[in-house]
């Protein structure tokens, strides 16, 4: 039986991370975003090249100068203290950031974790850059530190991740999935609403077979257009619907509904910037956004876990 605590957590109907950081730690912590200069194989790799159709040239990251991400942490972090937080997550978000040698890996990390106030580190990367080796070292951090990995599972529908040029097949996203949980390493899933020749039924499907994945947390975001991604040229040609924010409300709400109520909901929205967006527009305003799956939630009376606890519970 599947216990709901969710309202009692952060007052709204859904898991927060921020929630969860408060909790864990005892007090406000940030995640800080950095690009360490890390690159991709489905960007510049042997095999392949062009990357996700969706993904800008700077790797859905956060812009900074790569040699200074370092001296960013830590001034941000140490802004964070002034202020009175606890401490930061180390985000190591542009690009795949398992794609190195085990040896660089492990410097990047500590190099990351030695500065004061670093309280833990998020590592994003692609299912397909985590072999055995790189898997153990972050199993031997998650031991010492706090730590969580992302990978973007998008969606579960192959012939999609093929017409985004993903460069893989969901059943490597599973399997690096179990690999993680056999470890004890926290998962965190990204998943895309809303991608070319996607219906409803296919998103929902996506949401359901990362429900029962049991991810430790999700991210959600509609599919967004931005500048210098491949996508960008798809849609000027007219090829490519955007979601109208009514419709991904909805569809987000019903997320939020399907996912494990102990599930940490880390976003619900997508996350750029104005100079890079180019649509929908919408999504530059993400407390609106937020506040209209709220809304929809409240009307269908409804929270995260709700669904799930009727297929699973
Ligand atoms: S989205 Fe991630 S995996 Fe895809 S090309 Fe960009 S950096 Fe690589």
């Amino acid at each position: 039986m599947i216990e709901l605590k969710v309202n009692e957590k952060n007052g709204l109907p859904y898991y927060n991370l921020s929630s969860f950081l408060k909790e864990h730690f005892g007090g406000k912590v940030r995640k800080i975003s950095i690009d360490a200069g890390f690159s991709c194989p489905n960007r510049k790799g042997k095999e392949r090249e062009g990357g996700c159709f969706w993904c800008d040239p700077k790797g859905s990251g956060s812009g900074n100068d790569p040699k200074l991400w370092r001296q960013k942490l830590e001034e941000e972090t140490k802004r964070l203290l002034q202020k009175g937080f606890k401490g930061s997550i180390a985000y190591f978000q542009s690009f795949s950031n398992t794609y190195r040698e085990v040896k660089e890996l492990n410097e990047f990390y500590r190099a990351a974790l030695e500065i004061n106030g670093v309280l833990g580190l998020a590592i994003g990367t692609r299912a397909d850059c985590l072999n055995d080796e790189n898997i153990e070292l972050l199993s031997h951090l998650s031991k010492e530190k706090f730590l969580w990995v992302e990978i973007g599972m998008q969606t579960k529908n192959d012939k999609t991740l093929e017409l985004c040029n993903r460069g893989y097949s969901h059943s490597i996203t599973v399997e690096a999935v179990y690999k993680l949980k056999g470890k004890n390493i926290k998962t965190v899933l990204h998943l895309i609403a809303g991608l070319p020749g996607e219906t409803e039924e296919i998103i929902f499907e996506s949401f359901e077979e990362c429900s029962k994945l049991m991810p430790w947390g999700v991210k959600l975001h509609p599919l967004h257009i931005v500048k210098g991604s491949f996508f960008e040229k798809w849609f000027y040609d007219g090829k490519i619907k955007l979601l109208e924010l009514n419709q991904y409300a909805n569809i987000a709400a019903t997320f939020i509904e399907m996912m494990p109520p102990e599930t940490v909901i880390h976003r619900i929205t997508g996350e750029r910037e104005e100079g890079i967006l180019i649509a929908p527009k919408w999504c530059l305003d993400k407390n609106n956004v937020r506040n209209e799956i709220v809304k929809i939630l409240k009307e269908r009376n409804s929270f995260q876990g709700k669904l799930f606890k009727q297929r699973y519970g």
